[in-house]
């Protein structure tokens, strides 16, 4: 094994012993503190309040701990892991982790998936999801003696590599005492180490679709013929981020007689076109309408336009000893903000989709064993990702829907008894918002949160230093325009967060910008040309002298007179000189 895979693997492990860790000291705390906990639920029950006039002050009495109603006590919902028909090594595995009752969804599905029964599962986020369908894998790889020579038996699939390693996380420790092999195989990551292990025989793999489909295609003796489990996690985002044509090259390569498990905290109509894709008939089981956990208290901040950075800012600032998310609707306004707020002396951290590989992982790993700190992200962080004691996730730029919300508040109050909140930032106009969001996740309560102060000044510095530094001022730019453009492509709501409501010049002042940038793109405005376009140009050119050669006009350069290749390029002056004209 590489070096950088090992550190991976070393990384994985690290972050499931800290997160056991968190959970068994969470556990402890709770016990210690149960009944003054009860005594102080009795006094502080929020009233439900409606959105437009419903006013928090800010530092509202934190949210407290759910109290387990009868219903949730109740034996069928609380079954001991024990007197589950699984092994001594599962057993002792999860007994190391910390859980001794399954939840619910556990305990409904796991029976029904030793059965080797198709299933599809809904539950909402953090209720342990994960373990249930990994018993399953880890039991049926290890009742049929798997060996490696065997080659994979199961394949759970994910749709993002940081959820994809998260899970590779969990199965390791619930494989802890079985002999059966696993890996990981995802986008970014080397492709020939890849092969190598499955040359030698994975028996549960975890991985991306695209990987995959990539290895079954074109990586010679990767057998999965005796493929018998198909696991897909956040089955509906697979299809959100367009992996139905992976999806569908992946099954038709299948053995078609095999078990197949569709998990999520969302479906929709979409989902069904996958589950008939994978599966005719299945169990259905869920255990929620809304797919979330009620212990989140939800927060609209009301902000203009042209007040959005500030009071995020302002926010952060008094939060700072949190640990916080931060949700934006592209790569470009994370990269922004990200830069900007570094600059203000706020230390953020951030995860998106155009940072390499190796950078997301290890942004992912140190977000997951951090106590405090802030972490700004796209989507690609909304789905399943179990960061242990997440203590608020702001939705800085309007989620794409529904579900989206859902998934993102969803990084709080992760595991049974926890609790979070949730904040989204919203404009006047948008505020109807709530009411959808309230009929559809059942009347939930939606609380207003008021900074009783903010900073002003910070408006006339951020101003001053966009305006002075051509660095940020282009990614400010081009943060705009991703807001922009992801705002007009809202699909179901269109209606409340409309583009055509939006004052560009307020929404450009929000990240600091003085006038309106055009959305043309980078590269219409720029005055000097950023490395990749002098890059281009100099292919070009070499690709013209190339040419001129070839039509037997005289050489260009010096150095092409040498007749070798690589020497056609034009050294560093005269590249220069082509690109702004001058002489030295
Ligand atoms: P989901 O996939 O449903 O969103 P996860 O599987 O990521 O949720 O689990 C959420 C959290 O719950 C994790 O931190 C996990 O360790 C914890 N958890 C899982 N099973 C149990 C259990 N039986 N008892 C207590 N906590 C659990
Ligand atoms: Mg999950």
């Amino acid at each position: 094994m590489e070096f950088q895979q090992r550190l991976l693997m070393r990384k994985i492990r690290k972050t499931e012993d800290h997160k056991i860790g968190l959970y068994k000291l969470k556990k402890k705390k709770e016990q210690d503190s149960k009944t003054e906990q009860l005594l102080k639920e009795g006094a502080q029950v929020p009233d439900k309040i409606d959105v437009k006039r419903k006013t928090e002050v800010d530092d509202a009495p934190q949210p407290k701990k759910r109290k387990l109603n009868e219903e949730e006590t109740s034996d069928n919902e609380h079954i001991p892991f024990d007197s589950l028909n699984i092994s001594d090594h599962t057993k002792k595995a999860i007994a190391e982790m910390g859980f001794t009752h399954m939840t619910e969804i556990q305990s409904k599905t796991v029976p029904i998936l030793l059965t080797g029964k198709h299933l599809v599962g809904e539950a909402k986020t953090g209720s342990g999801k994960t373990l249930a369908f990994l018993i399953r894998a880890v039991e049926l790889m290890y009742e049929l003696s798997f060996k490696p020579r065997n080659g994979t038996g199961v394949i759970i699939l994910s749709p993002t590599r940081e959820l994809a390693m998260q899970i590779f996380g969990v199965l390791k420790a619930l494989m802890k005492y079985h002999s059966q092999t696993q890996a990981l195989i995802i986008g970014g990551a080397n492709k020939k180490l890849e092969a190598e292990k499955l040359f030698n025989g994975v028996n549960i793999l975890v991985a991306t679709p695209g990987r995959l489909l990539y290895h079954m295609e074109n990586t010679k003796n990767f057998n999965f013929e005796n493929v018998i489990c198909l696991i897909v996690d956040e089955m509906d985002k697979i299809l959100n981020i367009g992996f139905m044509k992976e999806m569908n090259q992946i099954v038709s390569l299948l053995p078609k007689s095999r078990q197949t498990i569709l998990f999520s905290a969302t479906t929709t109509q979409q989902t069904e076109a996958l589950k008939n894709l994978l599966v005719k008939e299945a169990i259905y089981v869920s255990t929620n309408v809304v797919g979330i956990a009620e212990n989140i208290r939800q927060r609209f901040m009301i902000c203009p336009s042209e007040d959005r950075l500030v009071k995020l800012f302002t926010f952060l600032k008094q939060k700072r000893k949190m640990k916080i998310m931060v949700f934006f609707s592209s790569c470009a306004s994370v990269i922004f903000h990200h830069a900007l707020f570094n600059f203000l002396d706020l230390e953020v951290m951030c995860i998106h989709g155009d940072l390499k590989q190796d950078k997301r992982t290890r942004i992912f790993f140190q977000f997951c064993r951090a106590e405090k700190g802030i972490l700004f992200g796209t989507d690609i962080v909304s789905r399943g990702l179990d960061f242990p004691a997440v203590d608020w996730i702001i939705q800085y730029d309007p989620p794409n829907d529904i579900k989206d919300y859902i998934h993102r508040i969803g990084r709080t109050a992760r595991g049974e008894g926890s609790s979070g909140n949730a904040l989204m930032m919203i404009r006047e106009e948008e505020l109807s918002f709530g009411n959808v969001l309230k009929k559809a996740l059942n009347d939930i309560t939606i609380f207003e949160l008021r900074l009783d102060r903010i900073l002003p000044d910070i408006r006339t510095t951020v101003e001053t230093l966009v305006g002075r530094n051509f660095k940020l001022k282009s990614m400010a730019k081009e943060a705009f325009r991703g807001y922009i453009r992801s705002y007009g492509s809202q699909s179901s709501l269109k209606s409340i967060f409309d583009i055509n409501k939006l004052d560009r010049k307020l929404v450009a002042r929000s990240f600091g910008l003085r006038f309106i940038p055009d959305m043309d793109g980078a590269a219409a405005h720029r005055t000097v040309p950023n490395r990749r376009e002098r890059r281009q140009k100099e292919r070009e050119d070499a690709e013209y002298s190339n040419k001129s050669k070839e039509n037997g006009r005289r050489p260009q350069h010096n150095s092409e007179q040498n007749g070798t290749e690589n020497l056609n390029r034009p050294n560093r002056k005269e590249r220069r000189r082509q690109q702004f004209g001058y002489r030295d």
